[in-house]
């Protein structure tokens, strides 16, 4: 399976970190090494000094498809999670600058840790308007709302799929609103969905 990430979809999130509001969805892709193993505690990398949480709704795929039309896009899922796109900001800065590649920043291992479950988005209160939050030490930090997106889930999966295979089990990140920032040592992040924790990550 892969991961499949879209940067910039909420216009507030792009204005706070002084990024253009894209005109086509912003994809980069992480590995498997980016997924938590169940039980396996998430200790602060290395690499980066300016570690950053983003929230973020995480489709997952449940049948092969390339060059789907956004008419068809709903039929290659059903069910809704959450996941925090993990982001070395320091490191993604001086990629940026240098115009390189970003994985060093954003697709480290354990860089992608997913809520505990996905579930039926028709299931939920208001599939066209998907609410969810951060909470850092108890304290709100990001509340989401999927009506916000720039570009919804079936165009983003239209728009994946034109460079990108999407086969059972690969999963979306869809992006993250505003309010990301950095996390320390010891702290507790929890992601609600609608009002289900489904995440709940000390930083070790
Ligand atoms: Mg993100």
């Amino acid at each position: 399976m892969k991961i499949i990430c879209i940067g910039r979809n909420y216009a507030d999130h792009a204005k706070e970190l002084n990024n253009e509001v894209p005109s086509e969805p912003v994809i980069f892709c992480k590995g498997d090494n980016a997924l938590i193993p169940k039980g396996h505690p998430f200790h602060y990398p290395a690499h980066t000094h300016e570690l950053h949480f983003e929230l973020e709704l995480v489709i997952r795929i449940t049948r092969v498809g390339k060059h789907i039309d956004t008419q068809f896009a709903h039929k290659y899922y059903d069910e809704i999670g959450l996941g925090i796109d993990f982001t070395a900001r320091d490191v993604q800065q001086k990629c940026k600058e240098k115009g390189l590649p970003w994985e060093k920043a954003k697709a480290f291992d354990f860089s992608a840790p997913l809520g505990k479950k996905f579930v039926k988005i028709s299931d939920l209160p208001d599939p066209k308007s998907i609410k969810f939050e951060m909470k850092k030490n108890g304290e709100t930090v990001q509340l989401g709302d999927s009506s916000l997106m720039l570009f919804p889930f079936d165009q983003l999966i239209s728009e994946v799929s034109k460079y990108f295979t999407l086969k059972m089990g690969d999963l979306i990140f869809t992006g993250t609103p505003k309010g990301v920032g950095p996390v320390e040592k010891g702290d507790v992040l929890e992601g609600f969905l609608e009002d289900e924790r489904l995440i709940n990550l000390k930083v070790k």
